[in-house]
């Protein structure tokens, strides 16, 4: 095992000079890229939000020029986004797929190319799964992440990055914190690191997000690019920067317990700026398990949730509530959300949002499932509540079915909600997941099944657990 390692820190006056010199620091880029070399850049484009929720594309277009000069034959940019965005859409709506196109870049969209499957039995969590084959087949692969905050892993960095190179259905898997089923996120993304760790690892740190990150949280301005070969060590070197102590974050710490890379500060060598004239305290993102932080007009009855299951859908769909409705959400109100397994019963029955398989299985039998599933006159007509299914609820439909909550179906279908209409279909069940790759809770947790047995066998089971079998993925096996 290899006892130090070098993550240089650089500056300049743009994300470009910056990435320059952090290879500079390093000796040049030519050490790892070699004449003729195929290279994939993945970087973190989870949406079509703005930098720093993205990697922005100068730090891409700084990467490309030091690959080409160093012979590189080609450059990709590959990417998969969060799940159910495809990444086509969201490269389109930010403009990155001309950009790069026309800078003679390669863009790949993962979900829409082959997926090669790869197995490792002594993983913790994720023992197989499946990889693009761009990347599988690049000569070497850079992630590019942008440093966050995150409400479920401390920060988000180059090993997180690594979850965007997975397909959704594998992406779905173990996405929760049940270590008593076998089931942790953060052993997950070790897991998917044994299997591909990026061989080198640039951190776009020019502007960094702190508090409700990945998606809602505020800007900090760091002026800074840091690289390095091993993407623990950078990601370690990261976290120092924004603030946490010395094996504090979970992913880096973890990393290293199992031999991937370096976490600890004291083995590792810093070239360029010295952390500590940067080192800033980022405050860090409050999970959506954590009561106290709903907004007015909103209750979330919570039963036992893990922070890495549902607590992330839910501390985004609070975000959002905040940051879109506003005192929207008093007028509307009370809207009440359920999530996580056994939840208080609702008092209100208006506006009833069910999160996750756990709070749908176990309140299959509270009342207010036995009141009719649509309220209102019938030319407005509108569920009595929505369930959003999955473990984890990954799937962003429920942003659209909260309309349909609120607003109600209209008898006439315009031109627009009619797109809505069909948007709705394609993303409410979007997961994708054939039962055999993502079990749903009742079937790997033997304890959840013998509780719930007679519900499961009382109820018919929820038609979209059936509809998820198309799955787009080939070249498996
Ligand atoms: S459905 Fe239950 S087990 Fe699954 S992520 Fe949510 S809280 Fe965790």
């Amino acid at each position: 095992m290899q006892n130090r390692t070098k993550v240089s820190i650089a500056t300049g006056k743009n994300r470009i000079e910056a990435v320059h010199r952090a290879f500079e620091y390093l000796g040049g880029i030519g050490k790892w890229v070699k004449p003729g070399f195929r290279v994939l850049l993945k970087p973190n484009i989870m949406s079509t939000g703005g930098t720093p929720m993205i990697t922005h594309i100068d730090v891409l277009k700084g990467l490309y020029q030091l690959c080409k000069d160093a012979g590189a034959r080609e450059v990709m940019v590959g990417e998969n986004s969060v799940c159910g965005l495809e990444p086509r859409v969201q490269f389109d709506f930010i403009g990155y797929t001309d950009a790069l196109k026309r800078l003679g870049v390669k863009v790949v969209f993962f979900d829409e190319e082959e997926w090669v499957y790869r197995a490792r039995p002594e993983n913790l969590c994720l023992k197989d799964m499946h990889l693009p084959k761009s990347l599988v087949e690049a000569d070497i692969w850079i992630t590019v992440p942008v440093a966050k905050t995150h409400v479920a892993t401390v920060s988000t960095l180059g090993i997180k990055n690594s979850h965007g190179i997975l397909a959704d259905e594998d992406k779905a898997r173990h996405h929760r914190l049940r270590p008593e089923f076998g089931s942790s996120l953060l052993d997950k993304f070790i897991d998917v690191l044994a299997v591909s760790k990026a061989h080198l690892s640039v951190m776009d740190m020019f502007d960094a997000m702190e508090g409700q990150g990945p998606g809602f949280g505020d800007t900090v301005e760091m002026k800074l690019i840091l690289a390095g070969d091993d993407v623990t060590a950078v990601d370690a070197v990261t976290d120092y920067l924004m603030g946490f102590g010395n094996l504090e974050p979970p992913l880096p710490r973890k990393a290293q317990e199992r031999g991937l890379g370096i976490a600890d500060l004291k083995q590792i060598d810093f070239v360029g700026e010295n952390p500590n004239d940067h080192r800033q305290k980022f405050i860090p993102a409050i999970g959506g398990d954590v009561p106290g932080s709903d907004p007015p007009g909103v209750e979330v009855l919570r039963g036992d949730m893990c922070r890495s299951g549902c607590g992330m859908p839910i501390s985004y769909m609070i975000d959002l509530f905040k940051l879109v409705l506003g005192k929207d959400l008093k007028e509307l109100a009370p809207i009440t959300v359920l999530c996580g397994d056994n939840p208080p019963p609702p008092k209100d029955k208006r506006f009833i949002f069910v999160f996750g398989d756990c709070a749908i299985y176990s309140t299959w039998n509270y009342e207010y499932r036995r009141k009719p599933a649509f309220i209102g006159p019938w030319w407005r007509r509108r569920p009595a509540y929505i369930d959003v299914p999955g473990c984890v609820p990954l799937s962003l439909s429920w942003i659209r079915d909260f309309a349909k909550l609120i607003r109600g179906y209209g008898p006439i279908l315009s031109l627009t909600s009619m797109v809505e209409f069909a948007e709705t279909q394609k993303y409410t069940f979007a997961e994708g997941v054939p039962l055999e790759k993502n079990p749903r809770r009742w079937q790997f947790d033997p304890e959840f099944r013998k509780k719930y047995a007679k519900e499961i066998e009382a109820s018919h089971q929820p038609e979209y657990i059936y509809k998820n079998e198309s799955c787009k993925m080939s070249g498996k096996g």
